[in-house]
């Protein structure tokens, strides 16, 4: 079964990009969300954030204590990769599973960060979904009602849109004017005509 991973910048489209996968019967894994999930499910994963951040690093129910952790490795790029080393084995490892699961042509994973963390390396192809700044940062501010300072921010902390399109297989362009879906289903026909072909790298 061939993997296909989605990433691009904030509020590029990636998330509305394989909202449309899923309609055509895609399954779809949110490496950003089931991370977030697997920091509060998994007890090895708590026991080593713990011992690396604190024992501060979870409230007293079990939550994350998300806005310690975030002071921690906000602005502080060797504690994030700390934190990420930790978190991104125990992800790829919840993908591997889940995809066994699938009965699908071909699956995606979708995750922001998938070439910084190196998990690019486990996928058929890479899509990069692209979007203008301007457009982003207005998309970011509509969604979340944050300043445009704080969506450059964000931003500013990601690898930059250019060098993620360079490392791409493909290229979705989601700019308000080129519509999605006939780019969706031109890879759709193409990933399910070579599925049939061509094995995964993981088999
Ligand atoms: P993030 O990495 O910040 O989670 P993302 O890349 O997954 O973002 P989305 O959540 O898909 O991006 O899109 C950001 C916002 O822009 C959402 O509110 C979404 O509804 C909106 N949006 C994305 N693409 C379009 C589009 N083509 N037309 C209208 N709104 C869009």
């Amino acid at each position: 079964m061939l993997k296909i991973g989605i990433t691009g910048g904030i509020g590029s489209g990636k998330t509305t990009v394989c909202r449309v996968f899923e309609i055509l019967g895609i399954p779809v894994f949110n490496a950003d969300v089931i991370a977030k999930s697997i920091m509060v499910t998994d007890a090895f994963l708590i026991s080593s954030i713990k011992r690396e951040f604190g024992e501060e690093a979870y409230l007293p129910n079990n939550e994350l204590n998300r806005s310690y952790l975030a002071n921690k490795v906000f602005n502080n790029q060797e504690e994030l990769k700390k934190l990420n080393s930790l978190v991104h084995p125990v992800t790829i490892k919840a993908f591997i599973d889940w995809s066994l699961q699938q009965k699908s042509a071909y699956v995606i994973k979708e995750a922001a960060i998938l070439f910084e963390s190196g998990s690019y390396r486990d996928c058929d192809f890479v899509i990069v979904v692209t979007s203008p700044e301007e457009i982003r940062i207005k998309r970011v501010k509509n969604r979340e009602g944050v300043s445009e300072e704080n969506v450059r921010s964000r931003m500013s902390k990601q690898m930059p849109e250019k060098e993620k399109t360079e490392l791409a297989d493909f290229i979705i362009i989601n700019d308000d004017k080129t519509a999605i879906i006939p780019q969706v289903l031109k890879l759709n026909e193409y990933f399910n005509s070579i599925s049939r072909t061509t094995p995964s790298i993981s088999e």
